[in-house]
C-alpha cells in the first residue's frame, strides 16, 4: 500500500490511449497456468475494507478479483493485512483492531466461496491447495503496529495465519525506522524491535524488510538467523534517492541472508520520471496548503489532465528483475506486485492481476528458462519461507 495516491478518472483514459498491445503465447500463458505462482502483496483487505466488493466474482474496479486473477495465473496472492501508520492507530489499541478485522474479511472471503478460496499458513498448504486447484489466500500484516508492544500479540496473528510482517510502514512505529520518515527515532530498530526479530525467528514469521529504513534493514541482516522477504520493494538503481527501494549494496547483503526481494510494479517504484511527477504533484500541493488555499476534490485529476502520468512499461519492470539476477542471481527475486495499494499507476502490459502471461512472456523473451521463470514466479519465496518453517520447528 503506498499512501497519498488519490487519482481520478481522467486517468484511465490517459492509459488507455498509452497502452500497446503485448499478447502472451500459448506457451507463456501455459507455463504461467501450471505452475505455483505467489505475489507477496495486494492489498485487497484494505481495499473492501474502505469500499466492499465481492472478489470471488468480478469486479468493476480493483486490480483484483477471482476471474482475473484466474485468467492470470495467479493462485497463491499474500493478502496484506495493512495498518495505516497514522498516529491515531500506533499504542492505542486501534491497530490490533484492525487487524483483527482485516483477517477476519480474508476467512469471510474463503468461507463464502470455499470451492475457489482457502487460507494458506504453510508451504504445505500452497502446494496442496494448487493441486486441488483452490486459490490460497495467504497474509502478510504490512506495519508492525498491532504487535503493541506484546510477544502475546505476535503469537496471535501468527495463529491467526499472518506469516510475515512488514516492520514498519510510512512512519516510524514502536519497532523500526520507516525509510519515508525523517525523524529517525530508534536509528534503526527498537530495543522492542530487536528482540521481535528473534521472537519472530523462533516462531516461522517471515520479516519483511521493505519500508524500513537503510539501518533498520542492516541491523535485521545481521539479528535474523533465517532469510529475509522485501514484500515489494523495486530497486533504487533506477529510482536514485528513493531509499524506499533497495540498493545494490543492500541486495548483495540480502544474497549473503539468503533472503528474496519481490518486486513491486508501481510506477513510482520502477522509473524516476514516475517518481518526480508523484513530487511535483505533492509539492504543488504542499504549497497551496502553505497559502491556505483549499484543494478541490478532483485536484489531482485536473493536475493528471494537464500533466499526463509517465507510466512505466513492463520492459522497465523486466530490467529490475534482470539487475538482481545480474548482481546476486537467479535465486533472490519474486513479484509482489502491490496490485489494489498504489492507484491507478500500474504499468503499462500489467494493469492487473491478470497480466502475469505478460511478464512470463517478457521473461522468455529476454532468456529466461522455464525453471528460471518458476523461481522467480513461487521458487525463491516458496525457499525462504520453508527455511522460515524449518528454523521455527527447531525452536
Ligand atoms: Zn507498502
Amino acid at each position: 500500500m503506498k499512501i497519498r495516491l488519490a487519482l481520478g478518472a481522467i486517468a484511465l483514459t490517459v492509459a488507455g490511449a498509452q497502452a500497446t498491445e503485448i499478447t502472451p503465447s500459448a506457451k507463456a500463458i501455459k507455463l504461467t497456468q501450471e505452475t505455483i505462482l505467489i505475489d507477496t502483496h495486494i492489498d485487497v483487505p484494505y481495499r473492501i475494507h474502505a469500499k466492499w466488493a465481492d472478489v470471488t466474482k468480478a469486479t468493476d474496479d480493483g486490480d483484483f478479483d477471482y476471474p482475473r486473477a484466474v485468467q492470470g495465473g495467479l493462485n497463491a496472492p499474500f493478502m496484506s493485512i495493512y495498518i495505516p501508520a497514522h498516529l491515531e492507530f500506533e499504542g492505542k489499541g486501534k491497530s490490533y483492531q484492525l487487524a483483527n478485522q482485516l483477517i477476519d474479511s480474508m476467512e469471510a472471503i474463503a468461507q463464502r466461496a470455499p470451492d475457489k478460496f482457502a487460507i494458506a499458513s504453510s508451504t504445505a498448504d500452497i502446494k496442496a491447495q494448487f493441486k486441488q486447484g483452490k486459490m490460497s489466500l495467504a497474509m502478510g500484516m504490512e506495519n508492525g503496529s498491532p504487535i503493541e508492544g506484546d510477544m502475546k500479540n505476535l503469537q496471535h496473528f501468527f495463529d491467526r495465519g499472518v506469516r510475515y510482517i512488514t516492520l514498519a510502514h510510512s512512519q516510524s512505529n514502536h519497532i523500526a525506522d520507516s525509510s519515508y520518515d525523517i525523524r529517525r527515532k530508534w536509528k534503526g530498530l527498537s530495543p522492542f524491535g530487536k528482540k521481535l526479530v528473534t521472537e519472530m525467528n523462533n516462531i516461522g514469521m517471515l520479516i519483511d524488510v521493505s519500508h524500513i529504513s537503510d539501518d533498520a534493514f542492516y541491523q535485521v541482516i545481521e539479528l535474523s538467523k533465517t532469510p529475509v522477504i522485501a514484500s515489494h520493494s523495486s530497486l533504487r538503481k533506477y529510482t536514485p534517492g528513493f531509499e524506499r527501494n533497495m540498493d545494490d549494496d543492500m541486495l548483495l547483503a540480502l544474497k549473503k541472508n539468503g533472503g528474496v526481494i519481490q518486486i513491486n510494479f508501481g510506477s513510482s517504484f520502477v522509473t524516476s520520471s514516475s517518481r518526480s511527477w508523484y513530487d511535483q504533484l505533492n509539492n504543488k500541493k504542499d504549497d497551496a496548503k502553505k497559502q491556505g488555499v483549499k484543494l478541490s476534490k478532483d485536484f489531482d485529476a485536473a493536475y493528471r489532465a494537464k500533466n499526463p502520468f509517465p507510466f512505466a512499461s513492463l520492459e522497465q519492470v523486466l530490467d529490475h528483475i534482470d539487475h538482481v539476477v545480474e548482481l546476486i542471481g537467479i535465486d533472490y527475486v519474486g513479484i509482489g506486485s502491490d496490485y489494489d495499494g498504489v492507484g491507478d499507476s500500474l504499468p503499462i502490459g500489467l494493469k492487473d492481476v491478470s497480466s502475469y502471461p505478460n511478464l512470463v512472456q517478457g521473461l522468455m523473451d529476454r532468456g529466461y528458462s522455464d525453471t528460471d521463470i518458476k523461481k522467480i514466479l513461487s521458487g525463491n519465496v516458496l525457499r525462504v519461507w520453508q527455511q522460515a518453517e524449518e528454523y521455527a520447528k527447531k525452536h
